[in-house]
């Protein structure tokens, strides 16, 4: 039985990135993935992907719909959807073959097929030929990720009730389509069906979307997706639907009753479950915390020797997060001081404009008890918003009252998902707001946004 120091189920953006640290670390790692090419979710399926096509579509659009402000004129812009298609799925093939090189060059075994808890240190690979292989490790990292969620009675079926998998991949633009769920997978594909030519209804349960973000922030994503011709029914819920002659016919339980809605592809982008039931959990005593694998504060589960990453634990389901935890955790394991720093995680919702955000929002922090100070300056006053015809949104910034502490930054803009970073960075350092007024920011640029936001916490901003 070939023995290891470090094992991994699970090559996704947390498995991968923790074999390749703790290889350069010095450890003997094995990487275990039952899907056919590593990067799980988010290479395959996930972020990688739905970004291809949220670029292309917005790019579509902006040829169809705005390039005449600029002074272009851009007649008969077609769609060609295979096409489009074929790019993101060549960009999805060259990030996952170049995982695989990655893996080469660190020196860690690849082993494919399903990886099953098998007993103390010992890991049982399937293979998805038949027949099995086992390993030990000093060391084993669960790192399954997770899976759509589908709602109750209303399973996919891969055609027309379909999960972010099955939207990434459709052949031809629906002419109406449901999502269910106003959180970032339901905004992202739905706006890229929207701007391909589908009439999008996004039917969400709770009172605002991307209900994890500033009520501010929210509702103004709410206001241009709704300008771009998105339709939103909140506080609403789908309670059947029901297929006949191509059609699906989604009944709708709102604050007005029950209605009913026709569409051709029904989206359920209602959330992800972590992954529990592929790797023998239970059977080997791993306790399960309100659906997630519970681990403490250096990830470790309760069998001694197995520790677990990314969207099998708590926390936001976010590729970055599993990377961060990776790290930490093969850093754990050669003695050093892993860490993740949980208060300086951004979130973003990539849609057009994109919202983006770190830290606590104003309601958090005053739940917490906090005094908060919040600047808030907008992409109207900015030049380069100008430039780029990108006016619409705004950077919140919430300060500590007292110490000037950044608590949270909120972007609602063009690029938000870059400007973000340099929030990070300034929360991870423990900047004050007037830190950052401090720092000189190049003109032009959406950066000075940020900036006079910054500003604006202490009413000085220079622009408005
Ligand atoms: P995963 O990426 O889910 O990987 C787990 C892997 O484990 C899978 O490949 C699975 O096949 C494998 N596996 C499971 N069981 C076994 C077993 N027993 N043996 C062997 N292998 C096994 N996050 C962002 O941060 N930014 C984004 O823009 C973003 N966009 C997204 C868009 C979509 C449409 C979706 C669906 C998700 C998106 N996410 C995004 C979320 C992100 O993909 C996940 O948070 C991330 O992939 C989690 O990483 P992970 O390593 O925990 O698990």
């Amino acid at each position: 039985m070939d023995s290891f120091d470090f094992a991994l189920i699970g090559a996704g953006p947390g498995g991968y990135v923790a074999a390749i640290r703790a290889a350069q670390l010095g450890m003997k790692v094995a990487l275990i993935e039952e899907r056919a090419t590593l990067g799980g979710t988010c290479l395959n399926v996930g972020c990688v992907p739905s970004k291809a096509l949220l670029e292309s579509s917005e790019l579509f659009q902006v040829a169809r719909d705005r390039l005449g402000e600029h002074g272009i004129g851009a007649s008969g812009v077609q769609l060609d959807l295979a096409k489009m298609m074929e790019r993101k799925s060549r960009i999805v093939t060259e990030v996952t073959d170049g995982l695989g090189l990655l893996m080469k060059k660190n020196k860690v075994t690849v082993l494919s097929g399903r990886g099953v808890l098998a007993g103390g240190k010992k890991i049982r690979v399937d293979n998805p030929q038949g027949g099995s292989t086992e390993l030990e490790a000093e060391t084993i990292v669960l790192a399954m990720g997770s899976v759509p969620v589908e709602l109750p009675g209303l399973p996919f079926d891969g055609k027309k009730i379909i999960s972010s998998t099955e939207a990434l991949e459709l052949t031809e633009v629906p002419g109406r389509m449901v999502v269910v769920g106003g959180g970032a997978i339901g905004l992202e594909l739905g706006s890229v069906w929207k701007r391909l030519g589908a009439e999008v209804t996004v039917v969400e349960l709770l009172p605002r979307i991307a209900i994890f973000s500033d009520v501010q922030l929210s509702k103004g994503l709410k206001k241009e997706l709704g300008k771009q011709g998105i339709e939103f029914l909140l506080e609403s819920k789908v309670t059947a639907a029901d297929i006949s002659g191509g059609e699906i016919k989604v009944t709708v339980d709102g604050k007005a009753g029950e209605s009913e809605l026709t569409c051709d592809t029904l989206l359920v982008a209602v959330g992800r479950k972590p992954c529990l039931d592929t790797a023998g959990l239970e059977e080997a005593g791993v306790t399960i915390d309100q659906g997630r694998v519970k681990v403490d504060h250096q990830w470790r589960t309760s069998v001694p020797n197995i520790y677990a990453i990314g969207d099998l634990i708590h926390g936001p389901m976010l590729a970055h997060k599993a990377e961060d935890e990776g790290m930490a955790v093969a850093e754990l394991a050669a003695g050093q001081p892993g860490h993740v720093n949980y208060d300086a995680i951004p979130n973003v919702i990539y849609t057009m404009p994109e919202l983006a955000q770190v830290g606590l929002t104003e309601a958090e922090a005053k739940e917490k008890g906090l005094k908060v100070k919040v600047g808030r300056s907008y992409f109207k006053a900015n030049a380069r918003a100008k430039s780029l015809a990108e006016e619409e949104g705004l950077v919140k910034v919430i300060a500590d009252a007292e110490t000037d502490r950044i608590l949270g930054v909120h972007i609602l803009g063009a690029r938000a998902s870059d400007m973000i970073a340099e929030a990070v960075v300034a929360m991870e350092f423990q900047a004050s707001s007037e830190d950052i007024v401090r720092t000189c920011h190049a003109h032009p640029t959406l950066s000075e946004i940020f900036r006079e936001a910054a500003m604006a916490v202490d009413r000085r901003s220079i622009h408005g």
